[in-house]
């Protein structure tokens, strides 16, 4: 149920104290009475996140339907005397709180995209072509999800977003927030590489449009600015023409080393024309709590499973898979398997352990949702997820290497998936405030963890048991002088915030100052405080 209009006012009322009058002009003005909740199921669900470890309860929740909603509940916030918390919330798979509002407003971006898919708002953009950037481009709603987003370009003239996450259920807003990662990154960059403008609500209710002409410091501010400096309520993303199918290949290394000089070597041949490049790159680490069992994809057949059972005593040791993958079309469809052979002479992965599939372009791009789909049948997808994502530099990765996965997780259960790929620094803006290693090529190590347990004992015994992994690995890096950071960072206190931005804090805390002085916006990150 939407809360009548004339218990706006008690809501607004509990939100801004009475003494803000005018504030409840702005929020009837706004159409936000209709669209506030303060509906328990719809507090309780802005209150968890896909972690499932963090609970944090907002006053409200609002379901905005245009970009005036955002912009009059923050303006709300900012001019009263007694501010509130207001959190951007995409579909919330943060995993430690990040999207929360203690005692504030949650503003929940996505909730309104059906009305989008009828096009009821004209905010919806059909993809064009801009000389002045050379491409395509298609303006988009901050809570958007990318699954849509894909769907939609791909009717509206075959095109594509370049630069991916490996799952699409995740919102623009949200992973603008942070960096957005895939395979594709060593050639397109980050998703915040491939944003041309946004239009932004800052914390003082303004409603902004920036890009890297324009209000540049906002732009950069937002991009990997975790939700601290503005809510994003359009976007304008970078498309290119989309491939129809791909190859997709997975092969076997024993040795780490190799493994990271053919990840980088394939890497560099980002600039490459087509056909002398992978367009993907990714990989991840088999430790021996069940080579099988590890595996939980829908990439291997029953045949491959029963071939890689015959490894026998290599399927012991750590393994490391490097995963790959080719576009094409159907211009490229004679040469591509050659292309492919080509450049997989080049690698030293072991003989016999290569694995191959063909499918269409949208189903590789969509392939974790089929995960999904798997594990919520088997009711293990709403579970606790301790994840711990770090960007590792290359020059200590077979450091990291040798102390975690041949260390502190040899012959442990890890409880998930551990991606290992390399990027480019090249690709990442200076500017935004997303933070990487220093060093040019450097490594997404995701531990992609889940407990579970047969009681809710055992649960939390597992919880406790995977948390404490990621304290381990922290604290190896920090005991070895690694200096990883955390990607979707997570810390405890102000000094752990200033040590992951190291000498770029005074720049975040300054752009703060500027467009969030109350301190409205992002609380659940736990970075700046409420300072009304
Ligand atoms: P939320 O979790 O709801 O929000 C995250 C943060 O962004 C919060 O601080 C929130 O306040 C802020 N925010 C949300 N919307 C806006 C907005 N419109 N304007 C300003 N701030 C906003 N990440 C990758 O990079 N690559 C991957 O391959 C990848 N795979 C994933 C797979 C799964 C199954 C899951 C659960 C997560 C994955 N992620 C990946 C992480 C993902 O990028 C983050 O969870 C991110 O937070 C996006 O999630 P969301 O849209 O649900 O945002």
């Amino acid at each position: 149920m939407t809360i009548p209009a004339l218990l706006v006012a008690a809501v607004v009322g509990r939100l801004i104290s009475t003494a803000a009058l005018g504030d409840a002009e702005i929020l009837r003005h706004h159409t936000i009475g209709r669209r506030l909740s303060l509906e328990p199921d719809d507090l309780d669900a802005a209150s968890k996140d896909f972690g499932g470890t963090v609970t944090v309860a907002p006053l409200a929740v609002l379901r905005p339907a245009t970009t005036g909603d955002v912009a009059g509940v923050v303006h709300a916030s900012y001019r009263s005397p007694l501010a509130f918390p207001v959190s951007a919330r995409g579909h919330g798979h943060c995993t430690g709180g990040q999207a929360a509002a203690a005692g504030g407003v949650v503003v929940a971006m996505t909730t309104e995209r059906r009305r989008w898919e009828r096009r009821e708002e004209t905010q919806l953009g059909m993809p064009e072509y801009s000389p002045s950037y050379g491409g395509y481009f298609v303006d988009v709603w901050g809570g958007e999800l990318w699954a849509d987003v894909l769907r939609w370009t791909l009717r509206h003239g075959g095109l594509a977003p370049r630069s991916w996450t490996d799952y699409l259920y995740l919102s623009v807003g949200g992973t603008l927030s942070n960096g957005g990662i895939s395979g594709q990154a060593f050639r397109h960059g980050p998703q915040i590489s491939n944003v041309y403008e946004m239009d932004v609500v800052t914390g003082k209710g303004d409603l902004v449009r920036c890009s890297r002409e324009q209000n540049q410091d906002l732009f950069h501010a937002v991009l990997g600015g975790l939700g601290q400096f503005g809510i994003i309520t359009r976007a304008r993303i970078a498309l290119e023409r989309a491939p129809t199918r791909v190859k997709w290949i997975r092969m076997l290394f024993a040795d780490f080393r190799e493994f990271t000089r053919d990840q980088e070597y394939l890497i560099s041949l980002e600039g490459r024309p087509s056909g002398e490049r992978f367009d993907y790159v990714e990989g991840f680490v088999v430790l021996d709590d069940g080579l099988i069992n590890n595996w939980r994809s829908s990439f291997f057949s029953p045949r491959n499973l029963i071939k890689l059972s015959s490894l026998g005593s290599a399927a012991t040791s750590v393994l490391y898979c490097l995963e790959v993958a080719m576009n094409y079309d159907d211009s490229t469809a004679g040469s591509v398997d050659q292309d492919v052979a080509a450049l997989l002479r080049k690698l030293q992965f072991m003989p016999e352990t290569e694995f191959a599939t063909d499918l269409p372009y949208v189903d590789f791009l969509d392939r974790v949702h089929k995960k999904e789909q798997k594990l919520r049948e088997e009711g293990l997808w709403e579970v606790p997820h301790p994840w711990l994502n770090l960007f590792v530099p290359s020059s200590r990765i077979a450091d990291f290497d040798q102390g975690i996965f041949k260390g502190i997780l040899r012959r442990n259960k890890v409880g998930g998936p551990i991606l290992i790929y390399p990027m480019n620094r090249t690709k990442w803006e200076e500017t935004t405030s997303a933070v990487t290693p220093e060093e040019e090529v450097f490594y997404l190590v995701a531990f992609l963890r889940s407990a579970v347990g047969d009681s809710p004992e055992e649960l939390q015994k597992t919880l406790r048991y995977l948390t404490r992994q990621n304290e381990l690995i922290l604290g190896f890096c920090r005991d070895s002088g690694i200096p990883a950071k955390q990607y979707l960072p997570s810390y405890g206190g102000r000094r752990d915030w200033e040590e992951h931005f190291g000498h770029r804090w005074e720049t975040f805390l300054r752009r703060k100052m500027e467009f969030d002085p109350k301190g409205i916006l992002g609380t659940g990150q736990g970075i700046f405080q409420l300072n009304s």
